[in-house]
């Protein structure tokens, strides 16, 4: 997710001058980091992650998610009424259970009535008390299992656990039009379908989204087909890379779409409101930020990208399919950077816990400093002077960025921290160690959920230095460290 309104004005200062006109600059401003190989993965070895996870209670958020359940893959077919504003879908989920149960819990909103459930075929008992499915199914540890449930109602977004401006809910809101758009960091998922809405826990994805023309349904992955029969339009949406729930998106509006390209070759798919010529323009600075990133941290990891524009104030790295809102702040081109760069750290890998959001932010955020370094001509320290002054207001305000306040989800100590210590060790270990370290944390964990342990177990193994006091100086502690010198 892009910084928030409390960091906004540094960011909008940090922006100016780089998000001007056309494709001049950032080529030039590439930096010519050794040994990456920018050989594009292979389909076959981008279709090698694999949906079984290690669910996990999480410590900030226990109350979503279920650590029983493993799922495996979604096939969520979901019809929409834009005029009734009402949501039919069957979701058939194969998971694993991961210990021997009498029962099976996901994360359900109440505004979603189920209507009826079978385990392997068989209708089973279930309860719906508020976000709570229980399936009252015995289960056994390690065996697989496919769940259909069929649910109807007027979905809607439920409270982020957030004193963020940009946004005060998550999950499903319906637009004035009768469209819809989804964000849902930490979560949230749950308001649009039956799931295990906790990111230790990823899965493979199919959507069938129905609805009446001219809107179009958009999630995740490839759009694999688009039929429009009796005023009807279906379309159908693959993901062949395991996300967590979070990282899912549905868009339904009257969208057209164009693409482009990055000069390594990966299609950039653009979905936009019917009519929105200037959104179109912004959206067209993305390939060349993909550039500036595989020189960073290797080729772009899943075998599609698209973007795609809602009325969302806000902006979220959903696998695959990123998610804009339509402001200008939101639609400047480092936030686009921002969003793509989440890809590698947050989608690729996702933090199995929320504490440890951070592993995304912390990394996305230092990335957009050093590209605003690049696109504006200035020192990285310069760009990165105005983190300080932000992650100290924001220790004071939120608490340290893997300890942060509950109920302040997504404030500046989880970006500018984190952003600035990963300056810090590079200055260390030196930019062609530091950058082949960040790319081999990605090889070695790519398609799972990962902990601050095994990231510090990482860096230890790979610089042989003892790091984990350095790491806990910047997340855990309540004073920011000295800055060294460049
Ligand atoms: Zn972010």
């Amino acid at each position: 997710m892009k910084t928030g309104t409390a960091a906004l004005a540094v960011v909008l200062l940090l922006a100016t001058g780089c998000s001007g006109n056309g494709d001049e600059g950032v080529a030039s401003a590439r930096p010519t980091d050794g040994g990456l190989d920018s050989a594009r993965p292979s389909e076959e070895e981008k279709a090698e992650l694999s949906p079984v996870s290690t669910p996990v209670e999480d410590s900030v958020y226990p109350d979503i998610g279920d650590p029983g359940v493993d799922a495996l893959h979604y096939g969520l077919d979901l019809a929409w009424q834009p005029t009734k504003r009402r949501l039919d879908g069957t979701a058939t989920i194969s998971l694993r259970a991961t210990g021997d149960a009498d029962h099976l819990q996901l994360d359900l909103g109440p505004r979603l009535k189920p209507r009826s459930v079978t385990l392997d075929g068989a209708e089973v008992p279930f309860e719906h008390p508020g976000k709570n499915l229980v399936v009252g199914a015995s289960v056994t540890a390690d065996q697989e299992y496919e769940l259909v449930v069929t649910y109807r109602g007027r979905p809607g977004p439920v409270p982020a656990p957030t004193r963020r401006g940009d946004f005060t809910t998550v999950g499903l809101t319906v637009t004035n039009s009768g469209g819809l758009w989804t964000m849902q960091e930490p979560y949230g998922a749950f308001s649009w379908y039956p799931v295990n809405d906790q990111p230790a826990d990823k899965a493979l994805y199919d959507f069938t989204i129905t609805t009446d023309a001219p809107y179009t349904g958009v999630a995740n992955g490839e759009l694999v087909s688009t039929d429009t029969k009796d005023g009807r339009t279906t379309t159908q949406w693959h993901l062949d890379s395991p996300a967590s729930s979070y990282l899912t998106t549905l868009a339904i509006g009257d969208y057209q779409h164009s693409n482009g390209r990055t000069s390594g070759g990966l299609t950039v798919d653009y979905w936009y409101s019917r009519g929105a010529p200037k959104i179109l323009k912004s959206l067209r600075r993305a390939p060349r930020a993909i550039d500036w990133l595989e020189q960073k941290l290797g080729p772009y990891p899943f075998s599609t990208l698209g973007l795609v524009v809602t009325p969302s104030q806000s902006a979220m790295e959903t696998q695959t399919m990123v998610t804009l809102g339509t402001s200008d702040y939101v639609l400047s081109e480092p936030v686009i950077m921002h969003e793509i760069a989440h890809q590698w750290y947050g989608d690729l890998v996702s933090p199995s816990d929320w504490r440890d959001v951070w592993l995304n932010e912390g990394m996305t955020m230092y990335l957009q400093g050093r590209y605003e370094a690049d696109t504006n001509g200035i020192p990285v320290a310069e760009q990165l002077a105005q983190y300080a002054e932000s992650c100290r207001s924001s220790l004071a305000e939120d608490g340290p960025a893997g300890a942060y306040d509950a109920a302040s989800f997504g404030a500046g100590n989880i970006y500018y921290c984190p952003a600035l210590m990963w300056d810090e060790l590079r200055k260390r270990v030196g930019d062609d160690e530091f950058w082949k370290i960040a790319r081999s944390w990605l090889d070695d964990n790519a398609g799972t959920s990962a902990s601050r342990e095994q990231l510090y177990d990482h860096w230890e193994k790979a610089t042989g230095l003892e790091l984990s006091s350095f790491f806990d100086s910047w997340i855990m502690r309540e004073k920011m460290p000295e800055i060294i010198d460049p």
